[in-house]
């Protein structure tokens, strides 16, 4: 991030050191092995994109692209302001949301929601350097300070639980207050910032893509899925973009990019799959939290191996 000229620090980001896990039934802490910064997407992605535009990118805010077919020599991208550009490489960079033009094999049956709280002193001084995670059969549920004091909540949800409770916050509020006692505490009385979540579809586990022929450089959630309770997500996003980028200044094909981006990012995905998958049923949680309360090295470890592996790919 710092190579690229965007200083987290700097944008006011909170650090993280440790994780707490709960379960209904138990809470285990553990460092983790390296300092964390949590910002918001919203000051992170603008401090990227004017980072672009000063290294001379174009940019087009708020304009769509409706669909990409291949054409002479490159791709036709037609977008919804009525434009229609003509390149040589397409990135994709769409994350959880697919392309008219390009096939996909998805099963979207889970939603992705964030919502911003202003939490009580006590609360905000407990929240304090810590992300806490908390895991229920086929949801997760992260918390954790960003910048200017706001914590920010992130959960999946299964789609036909979010159906039946409609995208209000209360009615979601209520719905994990009454699984989750340790959180129904840090969500008393914080201020609501938003009427409700922001919500995205979002894959069933883990998924790295896999296309032989392949003609386009997928990148980050287009390219691999990683169980987002790692908070790893947007280190592949930037990884797999300088790694695409590399490819294209070295003339190099999409299929050579995308075994190099399976290797940076196979492990960390497989590792976090099994531990999804293990954090789905109330006996693999309590597995999980029982062996981490025995053996405090092992939170730390699953930590370290599900972060992709910067520094052996040079990026
Ligand atoms: C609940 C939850 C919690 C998470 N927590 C973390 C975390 O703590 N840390 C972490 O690192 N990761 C986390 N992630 C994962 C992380 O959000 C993603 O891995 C990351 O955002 C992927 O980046 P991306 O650039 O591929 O996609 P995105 O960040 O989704 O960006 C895609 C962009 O493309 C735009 N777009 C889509 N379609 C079109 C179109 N047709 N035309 C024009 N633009 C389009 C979208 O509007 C969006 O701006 C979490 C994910 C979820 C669901």
């Amino acid at each position: 991030m710092l190579r690229l000229g965007v200083d987290p620090s700097g944008l006011g980001a909170a650090p993280i050191e440790e994780v707490t896990i709960h379960s209904p039934a138990r809470s285990v802490t553990a460092a983790l092995p390296f300092r964390a910064l949590s910002l918001s997407r919203y000051r992170l992605d603008e401090a990227l994109l004017q980072c672009a535009e000063r290294r001379g990118a174009q940019l087009k805010r708020n304009v769509a692209v409706r669909s990409v077919r291949p054409g002479d020599a490159g791709w036709n991208v037609e977008c919804d302001d009525g434009e229609s550009i003509h390149c040589r490489h397409l990135v994709l960079a769409t994350g959880k949301k697919g392309m008219r033009g390009l096939s996909d094999e998805r099963n979207g049956s889970l939603v992705g929601m964030k919502m911003h709280l202003r939490p009580s002193a006590s609360v905000r001084r407990a929240l304090e350097g810590r992300v806490e995670l908390s895991f229920l059969n086929d949801s997760y549920i992260g918390l954790e300070l960003i910048e200017d004091d706001i914590a920010n909540l992130c959960f999946l949800l299964p789609g036909a639980v979010v159906a039946r409770l409609g995208s209000g916050w209360p009615a979601m509020q209520s719905h994990l207050a009454a699984a989750l006692p340790g959180l129904a505490e840090r969500l008393d009385g914080a201020e609501p910032l938003w009427d409700r979540p922001v919500a995205v579809v979002c894959p069933t586990g883990a998924y790295l893509h896999r296309e032989p022929g392949t003609a386009v450089y997928r990148v980050g959630d287009r390219l691999a899925h990683i169980p987002p309770f790692t908070g790893d997500g947007l280190a592949i996003a930037l990884a797999s973009a300088a790694l695409a980028v590399e490819h294209i200044r070295l003339g190099r094909p999409p299929a050579t990019y995308l075994a190099a981006a399976r290797s940076l990012t196979g492990k960390a995905i497989r590792l976090a799959s099994v531990v999804s998958c293990l954090a789905k049923s109330r006996g693999g949680r309590t597995a999980l939290l029982g062996a981490a309360a025995c053996a405090p090295g092992l939170i730390e470890a699953i930590v370290r191996r599900t972060r992709v592996p910067l520094a052996a790919h040079g990026l």
